[in-house]
């Protein structure tokens, strides 16, 4: 037993400590902060990030404030990049499955009015029904185009309430936020990430004055996954994703 035991504890030990560094650091589960790297940047004057905000049945806008404001309390001012609801719609997820989720989610055209979609799924009766027999659920994810993602928001079963305890939902918010702002995993320092915000960032000011169209915001530009591929404007966004003309969004209660 005790030979089993001990390789078994020497694996899981690495592991362990990787867990505890990033609990210890605050770690917003992209990777390990380095304060000194993030302040020698230079991040610029601010900026805001503009989202339109999708609700499930059942999750009220006060739950997707608290969630996305997070960033405001935590992140913004390492960037001097804050996030902002430009507005709230209803929106039915779909489906059970979060590849159903994101199917219906990544069809809807970005609107002109914000640079960032992000929907609230709520709970649904099946998830707490399949919950045993799922080892770790998905709780977010965001599209290739980085400007489309989900928060599963409800709270359907004792792994959900354990999760809540851990990290919570505002820490997912968080951790998808940074790959919207074109931030990949990483299991070190966050130096590439500060970087591409920093880029981000940059590209958005030099770009406001001759890209600005009267009624319309100044686009936050955004990463394709997986690549360097930066996509500046509304309609670049829209042909990456195959999409045309901005849907129409149901107005929220
Ligand atoms: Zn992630």
């Amino acid at each position: 037993m005790r030979t089993i035991a001990l390789p078994l504890v020497r694996a899981l030990l690495p592991g362990a400590g990787l867990l505890l560094a990033l609990a210890a650091a605050g770690c917003s589960s992209i990777g390990v902060h380095h304060r000194a790297a993030r302040e020698a940047l230079d991040f610029g004057e601010p900026a805001e990030l503009s989202f339109c905000v999708l609700l499930d049945e059942g999750v009220s806008r006060e739950l997707a404030e608290e969630l996305l404001l997070a960033w405001n309390e935590h992140e913004a001012a390492h960037y001097g990049l804050s996030v902002r609801i430009a507005s709230f719609a209803r929106h039915e997820r779909g489906g059970f499955l979060t590849s159903t989720i994101a199917r219906k989610l990544w069809a809807i055209p970005l609107p002109d009015t914000c640079d960032r979609v992000l929907f609230f799924a709520g709970y649904d009766v099946r998830d707490t029904l399949s919950w045993p027999f799922k080892l770790w659920e998905i709780r977010g994810r965001v599209n290739s185009t980085g400007t489309h993602g989900f928060i599963m928001s409800g709270l359907a079963h004792p792994e959900h309430l354990l999760r809540e305890l851990l990290h919570g939902r505002r820490r997912t918010t968080i951790h998808e936020l940074y790959h919207m702002l074109g931030c990949e995993h990483t299991y070190g320092r966050m130096q590439r990430c500060y970087e591409r915000i920093r880029g981000l960032k940059h590209l958005h000011r030099v770009a406001r004055e001759p890209a600005a169209v009267p009624g319309q915001s100044p686009f936050f530009p955004t990463y394709r996954s997986g690549s360097e591929q930066v996509l500046t404007t509304r309609r670049a966004v829209r042909a990456a994703m195959g999409t045309r003309a901005p849907a129409p969004l149901t107005p929220g209660r």
